[in-house]
């Protein structure tokens, strides 16, 4: 197995790369130069060949002009444009399904995933393994997404059963991985999570989050609430679940308070229940619109889903001879 994959790492110019480097960008002209001129040396130093597959995630700064000329320089770099802004895990998906490497690495644009470790990486795909996975040894974002993060962990992995804590987007997939994904029909996705779901050999490594260097993270509060819901929704139904029991709960609680009513009825003091009556409506009602939200939000993954739409739309493509 090994020995086939070392005699198809000698390829030439117009074959497929042993290894392809993804990298979303959005909004990043002020980190692409850097990022770029850091992988390089970095993937030279492998003596393996490679490409880099830049996405420009629908930028609306000079993202895409820089990606552009950079595909036009470097031979090994190619550049894909969506159509607008679809996200992260979109950007990710498209990267996946145009790279032609026989694993491919996936890294933050901002160097946050520290490139240093490719080799590592690519090592231990030499080795045979299938995935392998960055864990953050430690996480230096601010104390608030930190708890933040690790609640959503916690509440993913009672939902689930996956433990994702720590987990990362910095991943390598050996090309059977990557059709795989490429297969996979569902249109909202959660990489963290689904490359697990896939299964195959993997292995983790750890790695220290860097410091951002210039811009900012592109995550809005609101972009990681919609990929948090999503993820639980993609990965468990335990939510509908818990709507049932509570409805159980009520309905148990109801039964009781119906008797006691009842005695008070005939003692002749009923109007004594009246602060219980008001209470158990705001609870009820609530519990009813708490409920019917969660089933919205399956019915809205279910439409999204249904309406088959792509995961994303390319409008360009640069530094590839067949595209140009
Ligand atoms: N990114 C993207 N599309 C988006 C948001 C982010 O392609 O809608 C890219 C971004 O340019 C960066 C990577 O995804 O290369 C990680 O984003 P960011 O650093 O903002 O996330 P964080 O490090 O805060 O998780
Ligand atoms: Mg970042």
């Amino acid at each position: 197995m090994l020995g086939e994959k070392q005699t198809e790492v000698i390829h030439k110019e117009t074959d497929r790369p042993a290894v392809s480097l993804l990298i979303p960008f959005y909004n990043e002209e002020k980190q692409i130069e850097t990022t770029l001129q850091t992988v390089v040396p970095i993937m030279d130093s492998l003596n393996l060949s490679y490409e880099i597959v830049c996405v420009d995630d629908g930028s609306s700064d000079n993202s895409w002009r820089l990606l552009s000329q950079y595909a036009d320089e470097y031979p090994q770099v190619y550049a894909l444009r969506l159509s607008r802004n679809f996200g992260k895990e979109a950007a990710l998906s498209a990267g996946l399904a145009e790279v032609r490497g026989d694993a491919a690495i996936t890294i933050d644009g901002d160097l946050q995933h520290d490139p240093r470790h490719i080799p590592q990486m690519v090592e231990l795909w030499q080795e045979g393994y299938d995935v392998v996975e960055g864990i953050k040894s430690a996480r230096n974002d601010g104390a608030l997404s930190r708890f933040a993060a690790n609640t959503f962990y916690k509440l993913f992995k009672f939902a689930s059963g996956y433990n994702l804590k720590n987990a990362s987007d910095y991943k390598l997939l050996d090309r059977k991985v990557i059709d795989a994904w490429n297969r996979l029909p569902e249109k909202e996705t959660f990489y963290r999570a689904l490359s697990a779901w896939l299964g195959f050999r993997r292995i983790t490594f750890e790695f220290e989050v860097q410091e951002r260097k210039s811009g900012k993270s592109k995550w809005s509060v609101f972009k990681l609430m919609r990929l948090g819901s999503n993820a639980l929704t993609a990965f468990s139904s335990k939510p509908l679940q818990i709507i049932n029991i509570v409805g159980w709960i009520f309905i148990f609680f109801f039964l009781i308070l119906t008797v006691q009513t009842s005695v008070n009825y005939f003692q002749g003091h009923a109007v004594e229940g009246f602060t219980t009556v008001i209470l158990l409506q705001l609870l009820t009602g609530g519990g009813i619109f708490l409920g019917l939200g969660v089933i919205g939000t399956y019915i809205d993954r279910i439409y999204n889903e249904v309406k088959q739409r792509p995961r994303y739309l390319i409008s360009e493509r640069k530094g590839r001879e067949e595209n140009d």
